[in-house]
Parts: C-alpha cells; sequence; structure tokens
C-alpha cells in the first residue's frame, strides 16, 4: 500500500504545474525505487523475484502493492500511466480532488481500443460508433465484437437529433465511441454536446473518445464530458515513429477495474522498452505539438489559394464548417491536413511520385512529414460509390505536417504542385 500513497502524493505534488512541466516531471518517480536514475529506468524483465513467501502472498492478494509478472505491471509502464494520469486528468481532479484518473498502457491503439470495448459491453449490448471512425475499429465492431453477440450501430455525431434518436432506440448501449478530428476530412465533433445529450438520456453509457489526432495538449476530453480517453500513442504521443501503442484513460472505478481484468487476460501488454520511448517522445509533446501546428495552419492557407487545388479541409482555416467548433475545444487545430486536387486519380497518383521531403507512408503524427493518397492506399478497396459517398474522392490527399523548416515544406509542395 505504501507505494500508492506515494503514486497519489506524486500525482497531487504535479498538479498546479504547467502542462508542459508535467510532461516532463510527472510520473518520473512513480514505480521507481528510489530516484537514483536521472529518467526513469527501463524494467525488461517478465518476471519480478519476492524477498520472501509472505511478500509473494501479499502481492498476489492485493495487501501489498508491487509487481509479480510483467503482464501485469511493470515499473516502466506504470511511470507512463501515471504521466498520463497527469495530462488528461489534472485539471479535472484540480476541480474534484476526489476524483481518482487512472491510466493503463497497451501494445497498440487497436489493443487500448478493443479492451475498452470488451471491457464495457457484453453479450446482448450495444455499441454506438461515430459514422467516421479509423478503419480497423470499425472493422473491430462489425467483424469481430459481432460474433461474440456485440452489436455495433453508426450514427454521424454531427446531427444531435439522429443521435438522440440513435440513443433512444438503442436502449441496450453501454458505450459509445467518437473520434474528434476525424481520419482524413478533419471533421470536429463537440464532445461537450454529445456527453450532455448522452447523460440525458441513458446516464449508463460510457462515452468513449478516440483522442489520438488531437492528444492532450490540444484537447482534453474527459474535461468536455467524456468518461474514457483512448490513444493511439503510435502517433503524437511517441511522435518519433519508432513505437506501436495505446492508452485508455478513465476516471470511472468501473471502467478501471474491468479495463485491467481485460488487459491481464487478454494481454495486449506493452514492452518496457517501447513504452520507455512512449515516455521519452511525451516530454516534448508540447513544443512538437506548436510546431506541428504552426506548419499545418500556413500549408492549409497555402493550399487554400493555390490553382491545383480545390478545397482545403483543416479545422484552422476560417472556411472550415468547424472553425468556430475547433476554437471552444481545442487549443490550436492540429497538424492534420486534407485537401482534394482539381486533377482527380491521375493528379493523386502523380503526386505521390514527385514530391520530396514528405514520405510516401500511412500514419501520422511523427517529427518527420508524412503524405498519403487514401483513394489508392488505405481506401483503395472500400468500393468506389461508397468512398465518394463518405468524402473519400479520387483526388483526396492526407498529410501529417511534421515539423522540419516550413519553408522547406512549402517548397516541396510548390515543386510538386507546379508539375501536375
Ligand atoms: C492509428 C490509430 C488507431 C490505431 O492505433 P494502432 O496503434 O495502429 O493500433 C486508432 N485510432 C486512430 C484515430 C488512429 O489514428
Amino acid at each position: 500500500m505504501e507505494d500508492s500513497k506515494n503514486a497519489d502524493y506524486l500525482e497531487r505534488f504535479y498538479l498546479n504545474y504547467g502542462f508542459g512541466t508535467r510532461c516532463i516531471h510527472a510520473g518520473e518517480h512513480v514505480g521507481q525505487p528510489q530516484a537514483a536514475t536521472h529518467t526513469g529506468a527501463i524494467y525488461q524483465t517478465s518476471t519480478f523475484i519476492f524477498k520472501n513467501a509472505e511478500e509473494g502472498a501479499d502481492i498476489f492478494s492485493g495487501k501489498k502493492d508491487g509487481y509479480s509478472y510483467s503482464r501485469m505491471g511493470n515499473p516502466t509502464v506504470k511511470l507512463l500511466e501515471a504521466k498520463m494520469n497527469s495530462l488528461e486528468g489534472a485539471e479535472i481532479k484540480k476541480l474534484n480532488p476526489d476524483l481518482r484518473v487512472s491510466t493503463q498502457a497497451f501494445s497498440s491503439g487497436m489493443g487500448a481500443i478493443s479492451s475498452t470495448l470488451m471491457a464495457l459491453a457484453s453479450q446482448g449490448d450495444t455499441i454506438i460508433l461515430g459514422d467516421v471512425l479509423y478503419a480497423a475499429t470499425d472493422h473491430l465492431a462489425f467483424n469481430v465484437l459481432n460474433r461474440f453477440g456485440i452489436n455495433s450501430v453508426t450514427v454521424n455525431p454531427a446531427d444531435l437529433d439522429a443521435f438522440e434518436r440513435c440513443l433512444k432506440q438503442n436502449p441496450k448501449a453501454k458505450a459509445c465511441l467518437i473520434e474528434t478530428p476525424t481520419n482524413p476530412l478533419l471533421s470536429v465533433y463537440d464532445i461537450k454536446a454529445i456527453s450532455k445529450l448522452i447523460k440525458s438520456i441513458n446516464p449508463s453509457i460510457k462515452l468513449v473518445v478516440d483522442n489520438t489526432f488531437a492528444t492532450p495538449y490540444l484537447q482534453r476530453p474527459l474535461e468536455l464530458g467524456a468518461d474514457v480517453v483512448v490513444h493511439s500513442t503510435t502517433k503524437y504521443i511517441c511522435g518519433h515513429g519508432t513505437v506501436v501503442g495505446g492508452l485508455v484513460t478513465t476516471h470511472s472505478e468501473e471502467v478501471k477495474t474491468s479495463l485491467y481484468t481485460v488487459l491481464k487476460d487478454v494481454g495486449a501488454n506493452p514492452s518496457p522498452f517501447d513504452t520507455w520511448l512512449v515516455n521519452l517522445g511525451l516530454k516534448t509533446l508540447p513544443l512538437r505539438m506548436e510546431k506541428h501546428c504552426d506548419n499545418a495552419m500556413k500549408i492549409a492557407q497555402y493550399l487554400e489559394h493555390h490553382p491545383k487545388v480545390k478545397q482545403v479541409n483543416y479545422p484552422g482555416l476560417e472556411s472550415s464548417p468547424y472553425y468556430a467548433l475547433a476554437k471552444k475545444q481545442m487549443k490550436r487545430p492540429g497538424g492534420m491536413i486534407s485537401f482534394e486536387l482539381k486533377g482527380g486519380l491521375d493528379a493523386g497518383r502523380k503526386m505521390m511520385d514527385s514530391i520530396h521531403l514528405f514520405s510516401l507512408a500511412v500514419s501520422l503524427g511523427s517529427v518527420d512529414s508524412l503524405i498519403q493518397h487514401p483513394a489508392s492506399m488505405t481506401h483503395a478497396s472500400v468500393p468506389r460509390d461508397k468512398r465518394v459517398a463518405s468524402g473519400i474522392t479520387d483526388g483526396l490527399v492526407r498529410m501529417s505536417v511534421g515539423v522540419e523548416d516550413c519553408e522547406d515544406l512549402l517548397s516541396a509542395l510548390e515543386h510538386c504542385l507546379g508539375k501536375l
């Protein structure tokens, strides 16, 4: 029990520090035997030695905090979880000191999402999904969880009347999962309004927000009424394209307990080394996000006035239908942009082959700029009619703007677009 007292103390200790300070210091000494190393140590071990029979028995019975086996907990992982508690939860804890915020780390974003949905829904229950989700999340709901008797329905989170009808038509719903901003069209949904609606109709539904595109630096769903926040740390949180990982943060004791059961029995736990890299990445999150946002804004403005570009999707542009909501809900509009080329499929392919500096790759949120063409890559398997109806047109290009010098990114774009 001493360890958890210590963790609570350290969590409270950092409450009044700014976000950037907490990125660097919060959690650093949680779970570590002494503050002997400057950065948290990597506990690259599968199992832990007990001092004696009594300690082994006490750790297993929960009488004493401690580690037994790395699937069930590891000091390096615990450090990252404590840091994330502080980043997503410090502001709500200041308002309500009794609230217990907890984070569970996973081996991937999908490990985090699948475990969350398994923790929340059982056979016969329903999950309400936003109609634009990461492709694997959609596939998980309709091709995996459905086989275990968990049904899913989709709704457009921008249409609150439709959302209300959906809530009333699905009294057995246990969870609602949305993403904002969305991929690849950067739609922004009103987390506060959706949370209010859910609480007024069926308060037993937990609102889960996939905060991968925004990170806690730009948007904190728990402060806006969400019950659970999920992240793919593969993206901005790690930020260097080195790790596949996930995190789930919640202030619900009930969710925390069932999530831990799923984690230890299903086993989507992260490796200590990957976790250490994620923690290292998190330390510079505010610096990176500011630069991602600076660069994305300049590039979005440049593209908006380019003769080869039909339309730009970026919630930071005043022309975006999501401008006002993004301004209210997010600190800044983020580093992701998508835009439509006038030349359609051919122009999209040609751009992928002639662009310099931007790596032709899926994924996002890395310090380097990445570019991809959904119609010929990530969404090539979706029938054209369906794809175009969902807004993923032939000439749509998605860009994850990195933290390079912006002039270099702009001249790479100028050079490439000039050739189309
Ligand atoms: C990448 C991503 C995921 C899945 O995460 P993995 O780490 O690849 O498993 C889930 N949601 C969003 C929004 C993502 O971008």
